[in-house]
């Protein structure tokens, strides 16, 4: 169908199936013989992946794949830059994680990194799958880091909807088992994970990176999803771009992993784990075509849409009763009593210039960044964490002074170079840099803390 006529008929079908026609213009764009990678590292997936966004999405539309898929190793860092450079390059994208489950609960610390996790990838097939991501992803990183950032199977229950499962790698629930030889415990798995996400939104996931261990599982996933109704997917865990960029990513790798390229016993990746091509892959797969027919099937289903160009603030949670700009009032001037003393009920000037600085800040719209702000200075000064005592525009503020986010006074005889220039982007911005200071500094002793990474 040409897009004009497409057009035309969405408008006579109305809005009701707007959508299933939408799925059909992809459809059609969609070359037959294409293929889409579900399973993909970029650089985000720290010293393990080596894709770097911009050449991904050249090549993908190279290939003429109508979508293609980001999964890194426990983390959604490289989403939004994806996000952006996929649809720039008109190529559908798809949001995702490989994530890490712990075999029992995420906050039960295992004795090993290997018993700490396996792996399973996920997708968001919609803006509620994408939220719900975020949330697990968050939660993992806050609540379940041992060793890797992990969730568990009652997690992934809580926020399922709207998120497509792959049953992962070598170092899945489910390979792992059959490695082992326990098909029951491997089908066991599997059926949770059905049984969380649905018959619908679980998929066997097939490797082969002429690996014999990817030959033992991928003789035993077929029958199992057909045991349990579940269809086949067919991944290649993409680490690199390139074949010939192997060499290149095994000494990052070595790097990750503090070992030397001529160690004999370390971690290695087959040079296979590059961006196939359709053909390539559709060659590797030809035994099980549904298994790239259900790479294109997924890649119409996911649609997440992120809007951009809009401050998206949190709002601050006021007292029942209050409203913000009361609230922050109702701080200012209790906080300027105690700068000031007997001095905050006499001297005119000093409460014009509050009244000033607090209608820039509602007239501007920072009322609740203001108050975000100030709760955890106040946090950290309350608890002994060292807060510096401002500096440039931000110092210039009688608000952030009389919040006790800053200690000096912009009244005082030191004069504040910046007093005459103050803007709420220029503060916003020292304050935040300030805040993403300490948080950077938090990020690095985390990072060093973390072990190296695991294979695929
Ligand atoms: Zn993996
Ligand atoms: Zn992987």
């Amino acid at each position: 169908m040409r897009s004009r006529d497409c057009k035309q008929e969405i408008i006579a079908i109305g809005r009701g199936n707007f959508l299933r026609k939408v799925g059909d213009v992809y459809t059609e764009l969609m070359p037959r013989d294409s293929f889409v990678h579900l399973h993909l590292h970029t650089e985000y997936s720290l010293l393990d992946g080596a894709i770097r966004m911009k050449e991904l999405m050249k090549k993908a539309v190279e290939f003429k794949m109508p979508a293609v898929a980001v999964t890194d190793h426990g983390n959604l860092f490289g989403a939004i830059e994806f996000y952006q450079e996929a649809t720039h390059a008109g190529v559908k994208p798809i949001i995702g994680c490989e994530a890490y489950v712990a075999p029992r609960s995420h906050k039960e610390k295992a004795n090993s990194v290997r018993e700490a996790a396996y792996h399973f990838t996920l997708l968001a097939q919609d803006d509620t799958g994408y939220r719900n991501l975020v949330k697990l992803i968050s939660t993992a990183h806050l609540d379940g880091f041992h060793y890797r950032p992990r969730i568990d199977k009652e997690l992934l229950a809580q926020y399922s909807t709207g998120l497509i499962g792959l049953s992962g790698c070598l170092a899945s629930e489910v390979n792992s088992a059959i490695q082992s030889n326990n098909i029951e415990k491997a089908k066991k798995a599997a059926a949770e994970y059905r049984d969380i996400l649905g018959a619908d939104n679980f998929f066997m996931e097939l490797h082969d990176h002429g690996i014999e261990e990817q030959h033992q599982c991928n003789r035993v996933l077929p029958q199992i999803a057909k045991d349990l109704g579940v269809r086949l997917v067919a991944a290649n865990d993409v680490h690199f771009l390139r074949r010939e960029d192997h060499d290149a990513h095994d000494v990052m790798l070595c790097i990750g992993t503090g070992k030397m390229v001529q160690d004999e016993n370390r971690m290695r990746y087959a040079p296979e784990l590059y961006f196939k091509s359709p053909a390539e892959m559709r060659e590797l797969f030809k035994d099980f075509p549904e298994a790239i027919t259900n790479t294109l099937a997924i890649g119409e289903r996911c649609n997440v849409s992120i809007e951009f160009g809009k401050s998206k603030y949190p709002e601050y949670p006021v007292p029942q009763g209050q409203t913000r700009e009361g609230y922050l009032r109702e701080l200012c001037y209790k906080g300027l009593e105690e700068r000031y003393g007997e001095r905050a009920k006499i001297d005119n000037q000093l409460r014009e210039r509050l009244a000033y600085e607090l209608g820039v800040l509602e007239k501007t719209g920072f009322v609740s960044y203001i108050l975000i702000v100030w709760d955890f200075i106040h946090f950290a000064k309350g608890r002994g964490i060292p807060v510096g005592p401002g500096r440039g525009s931000a110092a210039g503020s009688l608000i952030a002074y009389v919040l006790g986010i800053t200690d000096i006074d912009p009244l005082s005889s030191i004069r504040i170079a910046y007093r005459h220039r103050i803007s709420m982007s220029i503060f916003a911005k020292r304050v935040a840099a300030k805040f993403s200071n300490m948080c950077a500094k938090n990020t690095a002793s985390v990072a060093s803390r973390r072990s190296s990474p695991s294979a695929s």
